[in-house]
């Protein structure tokens, strides 16, 4: 695979369904593969690596499958035929996994031919800051998640998040941390802690787990005091579930 290619699960257009950039029209671009294996994830299950699915017509889940690795040409003018039928319509270029940090050459060539058509916005793990400082210059939002022990399973990242946000804060980027009935109140406070010793104006944003039945993972209750004790630390704090799973888009 060179680095003009890149192993993609899909491309497809939809409204941010999380974090800061809630309800804005985006182009979302999945990469293959992730370094973590936190327990509350569906991206990857069953997906056939051997092939990438691309949605035809903005929004309207006409996908046509072609096999990986992706060509960055075909990527360019797939979105550059978009832009031009449907001027306005999105808001920027989502990349989202997996992990799009592990694709770090592919990421270096293609950011700023991608930036060239939209503004770019990362959606990240939050551990890869070595990757993140190489191509940071080519991303003007980022979506990281600080991976809480008791709902991901992922044990000991706090240090490879304040190394990440340490770079990340050279773009416009927000925090969300997901959580369930099980997260404790010194895993609020460390993750506001050590936000607000980057940058006390970053975004926290408290994400309800949510059942695959739609129903949340911890009671509103719950929610409230884990939103009351980020508080005391950082004055934007906000809870957001997966608002496009409730409206049926993906
Ligand atoms: S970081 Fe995201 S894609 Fe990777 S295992 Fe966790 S939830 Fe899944």
């Amino acid at each position: 695979m060179s680095n003009s290619t890149a192993n993609l699960i899909e491309l497809f257009s939809s409204i941010q369904g999380e974090g800061s950039q809630i309800g804005l029209r985006q182009v979302f671009i999945r990469f293959f593969g992730c370094n973590l294996s936190c327990e509350y994830c569906d991206t990857n299950v069953g997906v056939d690596a051997g092939l990438c699915r691309i949605e035809q017509t903005p929004g309207r889940a006409d996908f046509k499958e072609i096999a990986n690795p992706v060509d960055m040409n075909l990527v360019l003018s797939h979105l550059q035929g978009w832009v031009q039928e449907w001027p306005k319509v999105h808001h920027s270029i989502s990349l989202t996994g997996g992990e799009p940090l592990l694709h770090l050459d592919t990421l270096h060539r293609w950011l700023p031919e991608l930036r060239l058509i939209l503004p770019v916005h990362l959606e990240t793990n939050g551990v890869l800051h070595f990757a993140l400082s190489r191509v940071i210059s080519d991303i003007d939002y980022i979506s990281m998640d600080i991976k809480l022990p008791s709902s991901s399973g992922e044990i000991d990242l706090w240090e490879h998040h304040r190394q990440f946000l340490e770079v990340a804060v050279q773009a416009e980027v927000s925090v969300k941390i997901v959580v369930n009935s099980t997260t404790e109140l010194w895993e609020i406070e460390r993750t506001a802690g050590m936000i607000a010793a980057v940058d006390c104006n970053i975004p926290l944003i408290i994400q309800p787990e949510t059942a695959d039945d739609l129903s949340i993972r911890i009671s509103t209750l719950s929610l409230l005091e884990l939103q009351e004790v980020a508080s005391l630390i950082l004055p934007d704090v906000r809870i957001i579930p997966q608002t496009h799973r409730f409206i049926g888009l993906l």
